[in-house]
């Protein structure tokens, strides 16, 4: 796999350095994608030898196995981004910030949300990522995909079942490597302000210095999963080195070492207690990856 163009392989990688919560996980390869012709190859070659493989944006919404025997494939140089008008491209691992921060140059509004989330394009569509009443697919007109047969296709909008942090894309086997959206008209310096404030409002509400995945569960309708959290007294409560964020309860924080177990014991613990107290089932936002 090493003599492939268009790809970097470590072996025996640790993932510590490429997940939000730092989960010291292992793989047998992490390969690192630097252009559309690698991605193909890679997937090519890993088919062929029958060895397994898991797409990974930037890590910021997974609870991570402690081991993969396969290869963990990350989109790193997949990273063109072209804006015409108000049609933009954004291949998948343009990171969301930057899609955030080069749209409202080009005087464009619509993803100014999209400054908070430390996920890629891809990873973003896949889970329909949002804030603030936004969502991904609200401004997103298409998507190229690779399918099992490798071929590229464009899947138009409506051709995808989307709803609230959640789409059909989800282990459909598909891999997410370009987006389209169309944006309003906009003005830098409103979209700035919008920006600059909804920054400050984060780091006042969340636990930005330490490792986390975001928001746990999702919000249950007319509700808010983070208040249900602290008022079934759950602040602060920890397993192993994970803790339940003192800033924000809808957090889980890594405080060190914190092992996918921990993290996964205290999810079921605050689920069961929240269902306990309010008899509400909260749904998990984040995903549990189980690898074989
Ligand atoms: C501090 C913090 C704040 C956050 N705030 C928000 C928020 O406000 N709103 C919100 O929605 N989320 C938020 N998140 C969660 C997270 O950032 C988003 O869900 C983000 O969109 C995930 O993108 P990712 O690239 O990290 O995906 P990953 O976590 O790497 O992957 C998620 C899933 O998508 C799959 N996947 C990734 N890329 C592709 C691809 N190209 N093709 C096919 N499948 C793929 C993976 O296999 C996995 O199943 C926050 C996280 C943190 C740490």
């Amino acid at each position: 796999m090493n003599k492939l163009e268009g790809i970097e392989v470590i072996e025996n990688a640790t993932l510590k350095n490429y997940n939000t919560y730092k989960i010291d996980a292992k793989a047998r390869y992490l390969v690192k994608v630097l252009n559309l012709e690698g991605l193909i190859k890679v997937l090519k070659y890993l088919k062929e030898n029958d060895i397994p493989y898991f797409i990974m944006g930037n890590g910021s919404n997974v609870i991570l196995d402690d081991y993969f025997k396969g290869a963990v494939i990350r989109l790193d140089g997949l990273k063109k981004l072209e804006i015409e008008g108000d049609i933009v491209k954004a291949m998948a691992g343009v990171m969301m910030g930057v899609l955030a921060n080069e749209t409202i140059k080009a005087n464009l509004s619509g993803l100014e949300w999209a400054i908070n989330i430390p996920g890629m394009v891809g990873g973003s569509i896949v889970g329909n990522a949002g804030a603030y009443n936004s969502e991904i697919f609200d401004n997103l007109v298409s998507i190229k995909v690779i399918d099992e047969n490798l071929e590229i296709k464009e899947l138009k909008k409506e051709e995808i079942k989307y709803e609230y942090r959640h789409t059909s894309l989800k282990k459909s086997g598909l891999i997410v490597v370009q987006a389209t959206f169309k944006l309003e008209k906009g003005d830098y310096q409103v979209s700035k302000q919008i920006i600059e404030d909804r920054c400050e409002r984060r780091k006042a509400t969340q636990p930005l210095d330490m490792p986390s995945a975001g928001s746990v569960f999702r919000n249950p309708p007319d509700d808010y999963a983070g208040r249900l959290i602290e008022e079934a007294g759950l602040k602060g409560k920890r397993i192993g080195g994970a803790e339940v964020s003192n800033i924000h309860a809808n957090f889980i924080v890594n405080t060190g070492n914190a092992t996918s177990n921990d993290i996964k014991s205290l999810i079921k613990l605050v689920h069961e207690e929240v269902k306990r107290k309010f008899n509400i089932d909260l749904v998990l936002e984040q995903e549990i990856i189980e690898w074989m």
